[in-house]
């Protein structure tokens, strides 16, 4: 089932078609300090009047021109161009000003990582129209010293070029160019690229290799496929604290992607045992929030880290009520007299996000506890998840939470996501999970669950279920 492709086997010959002229195509050189990068963007036409980056380009960058000499002003995150010449391309000059010191906590950044692997944020230093009918994606080819690879969260065309989804600018992406050879895993038909950078102490490549295939396995088998084809994985080594996964992140600029700080000293037995990795992944199963509904966005991947965990067979279906449970009861506490609503206003304060996390989780447990029972079985969260897939859910969209909730209660034809929300998040403080354990029939002595001898329904053996044939 599982394979493992090694780069140099592995170039789709997928381009743009023959004869079509791409709308833009740059080409990155990297100079052997992996800072410096000359870049070049011609376009196929005329250039629009702006070009945009991230709020760091202004000081990485200079030197723009265009190809008929004209040197530009930079504004801090963007370029105006002249519209009154005949120029098709626009040169500039990179040169990145890494972060090595203390350790990353926010999203993506330009950071050293051990002398030869550069983490870049794509915004620090590429430069896109908006993003429009026309300038939908972009051809990018990187010319980099001998020993180096590149990740990046694009459609990969060849060892050096991909073709890029030209996605809203204000997300995050990442290009990481490292000294060792990405890992391709095809799980259920999609591309997981592996790029670990650095050393560990107790896990190698193959180990940690393993750890993503086994996420992957598991996060695939609750839809039966992963809702993007190709996904970006950078693993680096991190040395703070105790904990197994200090620090992790998705990004959706130019596609999937997700970045994992790994505790140098972790075991792969570690690794299995831990939440993050699926928890990130699942967050793909949902598009773009644009709005701050945390409870939402987190409380997704909060519940269905647990099903894919015992999907993977990474923990027993005991283990993972164990976990739920004592989540819901830490996440209970952590509102002190809030509603999960009001929690997502003060995120700022310490804890309160357990209140947000577990809330959304809690509700959306309640949510796949009343269509199973309601539909003795035959309709779950993840059969709405699926069909919401197949009819709407856009990669290169934001949308707005409540939209969302009102998307899937349209595929319900019911009010289920919206009217548990107006109760559970917005009216009361805490989704009531102890019902929705009661209505599974499982009770907790301690954390340890016990499940009621006269449940027939089976309904909690097909949520926590190791199978690998889910549908
Ligand atoms: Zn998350």
């Amino acid at each position: 089932m599982r394979k493992i492709f090694y780069l140099a086997l592995f170039f789709s010959l997928i381009s743009f078609a023959k004869g079509e002229v791409p709308p833009l195509t740059y080409q990155v050189t990297v100079e052997n300090d992996l800072r410096s990068f000359a870049v070049s963007a011609c376009f196929s036409g005329n250039l629009p009047a702006f070009l945009y980056a991230n709020d760091a380009f202004g000081s990485f960058v200079r030197n723009v021109r265009l190809d008929t000499g004209d040197m530009l002003e930079l504004d801090v995150d963007s370029v105006a161009i002249p519209q009154d010449n005949a120029a098709r391309c626009i040169f500039y000059d990179v040169f990145l000003q890494p972060r090595n010191q203390g350790e990353q906590r926010g999203g993506a950044e330009t950071r050293l990582i051990e002398d030869r692997n550069m983490l870049t944020s794509i915004g620090d230093w590429l430069v896109r129209p908006k993003p429009d009918a026309f300038y939908e994606s972009f051809e990018i080819g990187f010319s980099v010293p001998e020993d180096i690879f590149v990740s990046t969260p694009w459609r990969r065309t060849g060892k050096t070029s991909f073709i890029g989804a030209n996605t809203p600018i204000s997300w995050e992406g990442i290009v990481a160019l490292t000294n060792r050879e990405p890992n391709v895993i095809d799980v259920a038909g999609s591309m997981f690229e592996v790029s670990i950078l650095g050393d560990f102490g107790r896990t190698n490549q193959e180990d940690l290799v393993r750890w993503v295939t086994r996420s992957a396995q598991g996060v695939s088998g609750l839809m039966g496929f992963f809702p993007s084809p190709h996904v970006q994985v950078v693993v680096s080594p991190s040395d703070r604290g105790n904990a197994v996964v200090p620090w992790a992140y998705v990004t959706r600029g130019g596609g999937a992607g997700i970045h994992l700080f790994v505790n140098r000293d972790a075991s792969v037995e570690q690794l299995l045992w831990d939440w993050s990795l699926p928890h990130e992944m699942s967050h793909f199963l949902f598009p773009h929030i644009n709005t701050s509904d945390y409870w939402v966005i987190e409380g997704l991947p909060t519940y269905l880290q647990h099903l894919s965990m015992v999907e993977s067979g990474a923990i027993s279906a005991t283990e993972s009520w164990s976990r739920l449970y004592r989540g819901f009861v830490v996440g209970a506490k952590a509102g002190r007299g809030l509603t999960v609503a009001e929690s997502v206003g003060r995120l700022s304060k310490r804890g309160t996000y357990r209140h947000i996390y577990w809330g959304g989780a809690a509700y959306f447990f309640g949510i796949d506890v009343e269509l199973r029972r309601k539909s003795q079985g035959t309709l779950t969260l993840l059969d709405v998840l699926i069909k919401y897939y197949g009819c709407c859910y856009d990669a290169k969209r934001s949308i707005p939470g409540d939209q969302l909730l009102a998307d899937l209660d349209s595929l319900l034809n019911d009010d289920l996501f919206i009217r548990r929300k107006n109760k559970e998040i917005i009216a009361e403080q805490f989704p009531n999970y102890m019902a929705t354990f009661k209505a599974l029939g499982i009770q907790f002595l301690g954390s340890n669950p016990v499940f009621d001898e006269d449940e027939q329904s089976g309904i909690s053996s097909q949520i926590m279920k190791h199978s690998g044939s889910r549908h």
